[in-house]
């Protein structure tokens, strides 16, 4: 058996430790005798493995204790669109951070539900390669939240800082946070936010999961009427499970919180290692004549990282080889063309010395 280097964006790389532990516990979960997958939602053997994982996920993130942690289905996308549905049942207005495809869409999902939105910054029209300075966030008085993207996936954009700012009253704005990209690549001051979401199918789990940690004050500020399912309030209170819960990924979620814990060393380390893999790769971009990487340096994602070469008619032979070469999924998004290598957790170091000596190869061959 060989594993390859898979720098897929999405659905992404597991850690092997974990999928080798799925399948040992495959058919026979610690002597049950069956699958986690065939349990029922409700039983004493179901119930144990989703707190472990909830309490695995408080301790690496040290989720303080006035937020809920929540498992739901559905994808970042459907918490485009829960998210008016949840906090605009007070007033006020939405505002969001414009800086890709991602923070773009949670907008046009709030748009379609005529939710009242205001756009606080908007880096488009410059080509999204830098955030907007904390100065050039123009945050509505009525702000019933700030919604904006940790890290731009498709552009491979981050922030680095956490915007805020204040309503007219002078009250804190809440600030919601797609971490669909980055959440656990490194520690977090969860305080510091009113909902961090995000899909599991990068750094948490298999597609199908998705996780909100949401502030117990804002769980009281839904629209009267709407599906109880989409309703957080009504999500914390019952655990996560209202209905049957993905309890696959769910149970997938915690392996890999457990491997983040016991093999890693928790989030500093991952962070380190982290570091080390997006400096790598960059440093070979920048040192290049035939690669490049559009973004700010301040905020150049360390999870993804997009690049072209200089002749894109050597697009797909670069693909082709690099495929042959063990190195899969570099082909960039489709909306942007050229390549990208996502460098989540489960992305060891050596695959990211393995991409750079074959970039150097294929740069003396064909540069
Ligand atoms: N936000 C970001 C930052 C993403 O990267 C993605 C998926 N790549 C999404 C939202 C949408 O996630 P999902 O497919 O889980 O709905």
């Amino acid at each position: 058996m060989t594993r390859q280097y898979n720098f897929c964006a999405g659905p992404a790389a597991l850690p092997t430790p974990v999928l080798e532990r799925a399948r040992d516990e495959m058919l026979d979960y610690r002597g049950l005798g069956l699958s986690p997958m065939e349990m029922s939602h409700r039983s004493a053997d179901f119930v144990a493995i989703a707190e472990r994982a909830e309490a695995d996920l408080r301790e690496l993130l040290a989720v303080p204790d006035n937020y809920r942690v929540l498992f739901f289905q559905g994808g970042a996308t459907l918490q485009f669109s829960m998210l008016p549905m949840n906090l605009l049942g007070n007033g006020g207005r939405a505002n969001f951070v414009q800086t890709g495809i991602w923070s773009t869409k949670a907008l046009a999902e709030a748009q379609n539900l005529g939710a009242a939105w205001h756009v606080a910054a908007n880096t488009e029209p410059e080509g999204n390669v830098a955030v907007p300075r904390p100065n050039e966030l123009d945050i509505s008085d009525d702000a019933a939240y700030l919604h904006y993207a940790a890290n731009e996936t498709i552009g491979g954009l981050a922030f680095d800082y956490v915007p805020r700012g204040r309503r007219a009253d002078g009250a804190e704005v809440p600030v919601v946070c797609d971490m669909s990209s980055s959440l656990l690549s490194g520690p977090l001051d969860v305080s510091q936010f009113g909902i961090i979401y995000a899909g599991a199918q990068k750094n948490i789990g298999p597609a199908g999961l998705t996780l909100v940690i949401v502030r117990d004050d804002l769980l009281d500020q839904a629209q009267a009427a709407m599906p109880g399912l989409f309703r957080y309030d009504a999500m914390a209170r019952a655990g996560s499970m209202i209905n049957t819960p993905p309890t696959y990924a769910w149970y997938l979620a915690g392996l890999v919180f457990e491997w983040l814990k016991d093999d890693v060393g928790g989030l500093a380390a991952m962070d380190a290692i982290n570091q080390r893999k997006a400096n790598r790769l960059y440093a070979a971009i920048d040192q290049s004549e035939f690669y490049a990487n559009p973004i700010a340096p301040l905020n150049r994602s360390r999870m993804n990282v997009p690049f072209t070469l200089a002749d894109s008619r050597l697009d797909g032979e670069f693909l082709k080889e690099a495929d042959a070469a063990g190195l899969l999924n570099l082909k960039g998004h489709r909306s942007v063309g050229g390549m990208r290598a996502s460098l989540y957790n489960a992305v060891p170091e050596a695959a990211v010395d393995a991409l750079t000596a074959f970039m150097a190869d294929f740069e003396q061959r064909k540069g």
